[in-house]
């Protein structure tokens, strides 16, 4: 059975789905494992590490799409990529099924199995394989540190000849694996920390990382689901987090919000007022970008400044850092084709609801509700 890596395409992309440590393990397990010439060097992986871990390089990209029975992927492919894969191969990646499922139709069409890493459902069995957590990870840390850098005041406090200089204060909504690595981060560097997140449990949490949670009565509301992720709240329960956000961005020099509700547009929680209320020079990292932003002005993907306020939308953080960010994804998603290689052949058992979860499409229907519904379509029987 062969496994094909490619040279990622799409614009802007650094990273690579499978690292040299992963393929050793893999070929060691029968399979052949081809890799795009050029793969991993984007991040830092030269083509001969993959030789040395059994690998054969090749140029020919059509030849690997043709060929390949097993496609772990960081990004879907593109349209023309996807209509030269076999029929009946397995493409596992971040394929981003409920925001563009359209993309997908080449592939569905060629009875291509998909398995989506963003589906992965989150049950403790699955943590090796929670890609999502590792690239919010990446996206915390690495927002805390571009904030650090843009500011223009130091993170720490310091006391010099010269006088005291007090620590900056940090401001983090949403405290879900993004926004506590982010605390964390910040805590690292100096800064005094604030956190709000609408579920309780997010409380304990922050405490322990030696920030402080800003708790809001709202009215005693259920705000979690059965997976512990947030609901979507009422207006009149946002508003109140809304006020409290405001008042505490208006003494904050930095701003990171993380908030998101799984299938909805990221809450609007940072109203127009809130920023015009902060001081020049601050400023306010918006991860929630990809969603549609926690801020009323963030434009996602762009920098702008409100009254000296610089507002960041980043709508990839990971590929800021292709090593690490590599790393962990090729560990998930190595983790993942365990469930789906035995005895160095593809075996599907829809039973594993890791697998009945996290799958798309299968020879050629599409198997997941909500991407039916995404496309306007009904899984077929
Ligand atoms: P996420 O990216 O969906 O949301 C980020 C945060 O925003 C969450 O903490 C959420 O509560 C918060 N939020 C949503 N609406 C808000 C609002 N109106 N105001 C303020 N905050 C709001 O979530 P995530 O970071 O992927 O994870 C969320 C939960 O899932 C956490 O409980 C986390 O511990 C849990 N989790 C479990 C596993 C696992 O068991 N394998 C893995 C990852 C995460």
């Amino acid at each position: 059975m062969r496994l094909g890596i490619l040279k990622e395409a799409a614009p802007g992309e650094t990273r690579v789905a499978l690292l040299p440590d992963s393929v050793k393990a893999l070929v060691a397990q029968g399979l052949e494992v081809y890799v795009e010439q050029g793969a991993g060097l984007l991040a830092g992986v030269a083509d001969e590490a993959y030789a040395v871990a059994g690998a054969t390089l090749t140029s020919d990209r059509t030849a690997l799409l043709g060929s390949a029975d097993l496609l772990p992927v960081v990004n879907a492919p593109d349209e023309t990529s996807q209509r030269l894969l076999k029929s009946g191969a397995v493409v596992a990646g971040f394929l981003r099924p409920l925001d563009d499922p359209a993309v997908l139709l080449p592939a569905i069409e060629r009875g291509v199995t998909l398995f989506a890493m963003e589906l992965v459902p989150r049950i403790s069995r699955a943590q090796a394989m929670d890609a999502l957590s590792s690239m919010a990870t990446i996206a915390g840390y690495k927002a805390a540190v571009l904030a650090a850098s843009s500011l223009p005041k130091l993170f720490p406090l310091l006391m010099t000849a010269a006088g005291t200089v007090p620590p900056a204060k940090v401001f983090v909504i949403g405290a879900g694996v993004a926004g506590l690595q982010a605390i964390a981060t910040a805590r690292r560097l100096g800064a005094v920390v604030e956190a709000y997140d609408v579920r309780a449990a997010a409380g304990e949490q922050v405490r322990s990382l030696g920030a402080k949670f800003l708790d809001v009565d709202l009215g005693g509301i259920d705000t979690e689901d059965k997976g512990g992720y947030a609901k979507e709240l009422s207006e009149e329960a946002l508003n109140r987090g809304r006020d409290l956000i405001a008042k505490t961005c208006g003494y904050s020099d930095v701003v990171i919000t993380t908030a998101q509700v799984p299938g909805r547009r990221a809450p609007l929680l940072i109203r127009r007022d809130a920023v015009e209320n902060m001081r020049p020079g601050s400023v306010v990292f918006d991860l929630a970008a990809p969603a549609g932003g926690n801020c009323e002005l963030t434009q996602p993907g762009e920098t702008i400044q409100v009254n000296g306020v610089s507002i960041y939308a980043p709508l990839n953080l990971p590929v800021t850092v292709p090593v690490h960010a590599s790393q962990l994804y090729s560990r998930n998603v190595s983790n993942f084709l365990q469930l789906i290689v035995k005895n160095a052949a593809v075996t599907l058992n829809f039973e594993d609801e890791i697998l009945s979860g996290s799958c798309v499409a299968h020879e050629g229907k599409i198997v997941n509700s909500r991407v039916a519904s995404a496309l306007n379509l009904t899984t077929s029987p």
